[in-house]
Formats: C-alpha cells, sequence, structure tokens
C-alpha cells in the first residue's frame, strides 16, 4: 500500500509541533544525497470496542532507532521514553482512531556538497492513518529476487539505515514488476536473509525456523513478538538457523513479519505453492494471536502495549495544534 500523507498532519520536527506541510529540508541535505539517515517504523493499532489506541512496544523501538543512529553517528537527544511520550502526543493533537504508522527519522542535516559526515543531526517523527501495507488475507506470492541482501561489512541490514532501502527498493520494484507481491532475498552465502521490508518465517515439521540476525537481517521486533508467541502459546519450538534456498520450496507453511506487514502468509514461492497453496494452520494461529495481542485482547500481552487515551487524555484533547514539544 502506497499511503499519499495530508499534508495538515501534526508531525514532530527537531523539538517543534508542526504542520506537515511546513516541515521542509534543503535541496542540498546531506543524507538526500548520501542515504545518512536512520528511520524506525513503529505501529498503533486501534480497538474499537475498547476504543483504545495501543501503541506496540515503542520504548523498544526507540532504543533501536537510537543505538542504531549511534552506527552512523547521528544524536537523536532524547530517551526512548521521552520519544514515546512525544509519539503518544502526536495521536492526540492528530486525534487519530484508526489503525497508524508512525516513521521516526533521523539523519545528516548539513547543507553541502561532501560525503564526510559532520556533527549536524535532525531528527523528525511523522505518524499517519495506515491500514494494511501488503494485501495478504489470500496470501502471498513471493519471489526470490536476483539482487542479493546487502551484507554486515558494506552497509549493515541492522541499521534501517536509509542507503540501505535502496537495496529492499530494487529488490520490490522487480518483484512487482515480476507480478510478486515480495521480494525474498538472499544473502551474499546464497542464504535465505528476509524479505525488502520483513523477516521470514518457515515451518518444517512443526518447527518454525527464522534465519540468525547473523545472516544479514533486520533484527525485527515483529520477529521477536511472533517468538514469543510461538513458544510459549503455541508450544513450538522455534529455531534460529540459516536457511537454504531450497528448503523454501519444499516447506509445509511459510510467512513474513514486520511492522508494516504485521504477519503476512506466503502461499506461493517462485510460481510454487507452499504445501498446498493455502495459508497454513500454524500460520492462521499465529496470525490471531500477534492480531489479538497487539489490539490488547491478551493481558499476557499488555506489556507490550501503551494506551494512547486515557483520563487525563481523552478523545478530543482541547490542545494547540502546532507548538514546541513540552
Ligand atoms: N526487515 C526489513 C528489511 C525491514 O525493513 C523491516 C521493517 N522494519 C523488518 C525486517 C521487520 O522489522 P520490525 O518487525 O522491527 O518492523
Amino acid at each position: 500500500m502506497q499511503v499519499e500523507a495530508d499534508q495538515n498532519l501534526i508531525i514532530y520536527f527537531n523539538g517543534q509541533y508542526m504542520r506537515l506541510g511546513e516541515a521542509k529540508v534543503g535541496i542540498l541535505t546531506h543524507a538526500l544525497h548520501y542515504g545518512t539517515g536512520v528511520f524506525e517504523g513503529v505501529r498503533g493499532h486501534w480497538n474499537d470496542s475498547q476504543q483504545q489506541l495501543y501503541v506496540l512496544r515503542a520504548p523498544e523501538h526507540y532504543e533501536r532507532w537510537k543505538r542504531n543512529c549511534g552506527i552512523l553517528r547521528i544524536t537523536v537527544p532524547l530517551s526512548p521514553q521521552q520519544l514515546t511520550d512525544i509519539t503518544l502526543e502526536l495521536m492526540r493533537r492528530n486525534r487519530f482512531e484508526t489503525n497508524v504508522y508512525v516513521r521516526p527519522l533521523a539523519y545528516k542535516c548539513s547543507e553541502r556538497i561532501g560525503v564526510a559526515p559532520d556533527d549536524q543531526d535532525a531528527h523528525a517523527i511523522i505518524a499517519m492513518p495506515f491500514g494494511e501495507y501488503l494485501h495478504s488475507a489470500n496470501g502471498l506470492h513471493a519471489g526470490v529476487s536476483s539482487w542479493r541482501r546487502i551484507d554486515d561489512n558494506a552497509i549493515p541490514a541492522r541499521g534501517k539505515i536509509c542507503g540501505a532501502y535502496a537495496n529492499s527498493a530494487l529488490a520490490t520494484d522487480e518483484a512487482r514488476h515480476s507480478g510478486f507481491d515480495e521480494a525474498i532475498l538472499l544473502n551474499e552465502n546464497g542464504h535465505v536473509a528476509e524479505g525488502a521490508t520483513c523477516n521470514l518465517f518457515m515451518v518444517r515439521d512443526r518447527r518454525l525456523i527464522t534465519p540468525p540476525v547473523s545472516d544479514n537481517v533486520l533484527e525485527g521486533i515483529t520477529r521477536n513478538c511472533i517468538m514469543q508467541l510461538a513458544r510459549h502459546e503455541m508450544r513450538l519450538e522455534v529455531v534460529e538457523r540459516s536457511i537454504d534456498r531450497s528448503e523454501l520450496l519444499v516447506c509445509d507453511e511459510a510467512f513474513f513479519t514486520g511492522t508494516a506487514v504485521g504477519l503476512a502468509p506466503v502461499v506461493r514461492i517462485n510460481h510454487r505453492p507452499v504445501r498446498d497453496g493455502a495459508v497454513g494452520p500454524i500460520t492462521h494461529g499465529m496470525q490471531q494471536l500477534y492480531t489479538d495481542a497487539v489490539h490488547g485482547r491478551v493481558s499476557f500481552y499488555r506489556d507490550w502495549l501503551t494506551p494512547v487515551y486515557d483520563a487525563q487524555h481523552p478523545h478530543e484533547p482541547e490542545v494547540a495544534l502546532a507548538g514546541t514539544a513540552g
């Protein structure tokens, strides 16, 4: 799904709340030319019966963001808790009562020619209404890309570094033009790494298998949620090990995970059905568990969630639309 953002959205940019349409960057911005930014993706899920918007594992996302910024020596001068508070404030100021995607972005902002980074950093958080990223209800058709996953010694995949997403863009472009819904990238060793924007799991003999973090994958937070749910709720053995390309063609089930995609079943890979080509029982069970957990319907996993609205922060607050962050 491609989302055109409303220019009137209230966003957070370098310490200020402002309209999206007012947040401008210069044409010589370092990150625009050299990819020297680090981003995140965070989800909010709307629970209609509880009239509540739940933000999923926000402190963990901000902790990852700050650490990844450290790879490029970008400073975000706020703690994960402060960043979480800003995120909640954005949701309230925008009066969101729907599923939401949040995009934190930090980048090298000096405006000049020359690749050497300096200490000028900028950061923004943009939250917007966001539905399904991939239409996956009936399962996706994935294709193994001719592009390789970028290597840790070139640009670390775990870093969510803006420039690294040229790799994902190339693979996605190729996949879509070849009639696939999503790409699967192999790493330079020829092992399965991940999707262009999501982690990959397969099921073989009731074991859930996913590549280890040392196989050039993003250390996905959804991946971590799924591993916890699989172990504790489904009593499945979860194995992190390298996956051969041909295992994709003989596995029982496969699915992608990610903040944007959630848990998306894969029912065909390179024109071959995964097993019988229908969404398998483990995938289906995991999808239901995950959906329930992120919507606040499973008390055990409530500590993954931060509610946006409460008695002090009701649904239609009388707040200034823009201004300095408190
Ligand atoms: N791999 C890549 C390349 C991604 O861009 C993402 C999305 N952040 C993921 C995996 C999934 O990570 P997470 O579950 O933390 O969103």
